[in-house]
């Protein structure tokens, strides 16, 4: 089974992404990635 996460820019919060990550993965997923809103790349961390 894969969980389903929704990635979140730091910057405006806007939802921009969905990503599967392996099931029993703990760690907080942090990627640097296009955002619509900001018009530029910035962080875009896990959320729930
Ligand atoms: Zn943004």
């Amino acid at each position: 089974m894969r969980e389903k996460v929704i990635l979140v820019c730091t910057k405006c919060l806007s939802r921009n992404y969905t990503v599967t990550k392996k099931q029993g993965d703990d760690k907080r997923i942090e990627v640097m990635k296009y955002c619509p809103h900001c018009n530029c790349r910035t962080l875009h961390k896990e959320t729930r």
